[in-house]
């Protein structure tokens, strides 16, 4: 893993980088993606009260969770779903990192950041963590608190490795990932949840039973992708 990692990372200054999403290499100024693929790219729209009502929804029975928004929609076939697969599974998380540094820096002119005490990212249990190397959620939490100023707390863990989504039906996903996550010294806090992709919302629904059992005050979430809007 790690001799990939710095092959990868040996290749990159060597050749120009690419773009994940169309494979047309970078020119000067352009970062993460083209510009023909960020002016493309399938953005989630903030309402007039700067909500996103299509992603909150998902979180109507978590009465912790105040708002809950993602930087764009995504499904496996667009060809976007290829900056989380770098993220995830390929360590060049370049493009993603990108994209959340902008996220971040829109949210903080929203005031999105207000009243978070920490930013917390959805943890990998250790068993996953050794196989992948990283946490590509924490990844995005660093950027999100880099931004923000906001410290990234390390107080909720996941105490059972649980399997992976995309293959279950919703109502499966919620027995598989409901006594997961545990969650400690959160008292009156207020927490800024981050993950790379929301589907059902059942692993962030989890994280936040864990969270507000530890006496958390309140849930923002924050996700780079969000794979239940239609049309993409
Ligand atoms: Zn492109």
């Amino acid at each position: 893993m790690r001799l990939t990692y710095l092959l990868k990372s040996l290749a990159d200054l060597f050749s120009p980088a690419c773009c994940p999403v169309c494979g047309c290499h970078l020119n000067d100024g352009e970062k993460g993606l083209c510009l023909q693929c960020h002016l493309e790219m399938p953005r989630l729209r903030f309402s007039a009260d700067g909500k996103m009502p299509e992603v909150e929804q998902l979180f109507t029975g978590c009465q912790i969770v105040t708002h809950a928004v993602s930087c764009f929609a995504y499904s496996r076939q667009s060809r976007y779903a290829e900056i989380l697969k770098d993220l995830k599974y390929h360590h060049a998380p370049q493009a993603a990192l990108h994209l959340a540094r902008g996220f971040a820096e829109e949210l903080k002119k929203r005031g999105y950041f207000d009243g978070v005490d920490e930013i917390i990212p959805v943890p990998l249990h250790r068993s996953k963590l050794k196989k992948r190397g990283y946490n590509q959620s924490l990844l995005i939490a660093q950027v999100l608190a880099e931004v923000a100023q906001i410290p990234v707390g390390e107080g909720l863990k996941a105490i059972k490795p649980h399997a992976t989504q995309t293959a279950k039906d919703t109502e499966e996903r919620h027995r598989n990932v409901g006594d997961v996550f545990r969650a400690s010294r959160m008292e009156g806090r207020h927490v800024l949840l981050v993950d790379d992709v929301i589907t059902t919302g059942a692993t962030l629904t989890a994280c936040c039973d864990a969270l507000q059992a530890a006496g958390a005050a309140s849930v923002k979430i924050v996700s780079l992708a969000f794979a239940g809007a239609l049309n993409y």
